[in-house]
């Protein structure tokens, strides 16, 4: 069984109106992080950017998607799911960072996710640049290499950044593959686009067996099929989901710092997202927001909505699995 039910509950607009009190990740408690176990979800901040090759500012990220959460309630509009009615859900705050050590960063985000696994706490994190991602896979320590879903106009599977930078916010997931840490074959990569350094990236992915779908098949095809695709490539092995805010197009969520024209619609995006409750999710991940290239915050409250989501697939999947089914 989940080890509880509606422990902690978000602050109801009812009663507090939204734009009042302090800022937590969906108006949750805050929980120190050493008082994990306690939860079935952690949602945590990321706040590191140091992987990052062009603009800056995705550090800033998860104390702006804190904020704009807030204007969200607590039950999903199409299955009726209130996340934190059925598990503990608390924010944990941010993992610690040195912004100017990033192989010592790396470790530091490692172990704080690593604390929440063995506390048996499902991590939820909003980044922070994509190279947070790595140190997350690393902590939850998967026995088998897990499904992947990722969101992102780019594969983040390149070898390496200026002649040989391997950890950067555009090599993650090839470090990931490396490391026995996710399944290319089991990988599904959506809204990928944009322009290329070269093809040799590209054909990697393809050697591996890595699925990516791309903006014509999408558009060509309809989200519910995608949808159908991710649940075929995945099937039951436990997955992680990675959303990287740049899947989506400039017009919705122009803040970010590697924008892509002709990107994924916020609507596009929340019904493949609501195609994938079968899946068996372990953990999740938002990233790349960057609050300093959009400080109206539509971005973060696109990242909390879509962050939302993905909370109410892994709180379905946390459930599922505690439950033996
Ligand atoms: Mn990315
Ligand atoms: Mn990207």
């Amino acid at each position: 069984m989940a080890k509880g039910s509606g422990k902690y509950r978000p602050v109801s607009g009812m009663q507090l109106p939204r734009y009042s009190g302090i800022c937590t990740f969906m108006r949750l408690p805050y929980l120190p992080a050493e008082q994990a176990e306690d939860l079935d979800i952690a949602l945590l901040g990321l706040p590191w950017d140091g992987g990052t090759t062009t603009r800056t500012g995705a550090r800033h990220g998860p104390r702006q998607i804190r904020e704009m959460s807030t204007l969200l309630r607590s039950v999903h509009p199409t299955s009726g799911i209130n996340p934190y009615s059925l598990l503990n859900c608390a924010d944990v705050g941010d993992a610690p960072t040195n912004p100017v050590d990033p192989v010592r960063t790396m470790r530091m985000l490692e172990d704080f996710v690593a604390g929440l696994v063995a506390r048996g706490a499902a991590p939820l994190s909003f980044g922070g640049d994509h190279l947070v991602s790595l140190p997350v896979l690393r902590a939850l320590k998967p026995k088998q290499p897990l499904a992947m879903v990722h969101f992102d106009a780019h594969s983040d599977m390149y070898d390496y950044y200026y002649e040989d930078a391997k950890f950067t916010h555009g090599t993650p997931f090839r470090r990931a593959v490396e490391e026995g840490l996710i399944d290319p074959k089991k990988t599904i990569q959506i809204g990928i686009r944009g322009t290329y350094f070269a093809t040799n990236e590209h054909e990697w992915c393809m050697q591996q067996g890595i699925r990516q779908v791309g903006m014509d098949e999408l558009r060509d095809e309809g989200p519910d099929a995608i949808a159908a695709k991710v649940r075929a490539t995945v099937g039951r092995t436990p997955a992680y989901l990675t959303f990287d805010i740049d899947a989506l197009d400039p017009s919705f969520a122009p803040g970010t710092g590697v924008p892509e024209i002709a990107g994924v619609s916020t609507y596009e995006a929340q019904r493949i997202l609501r195609g994938l409750r079968a899946l068996d999710f372990v953990g999740g991940d938002f990233v790349e927001l960057c609050p300093p290239i959009d400080p109206t915050g539509n971005s973060a409250l696109v990242a909390a909505n879509l962050g939302f989501e993905i909370l109410c697939l892994l709180a379905e999947s946390v459930a599922a699995r505690k439950s033996g089914r």
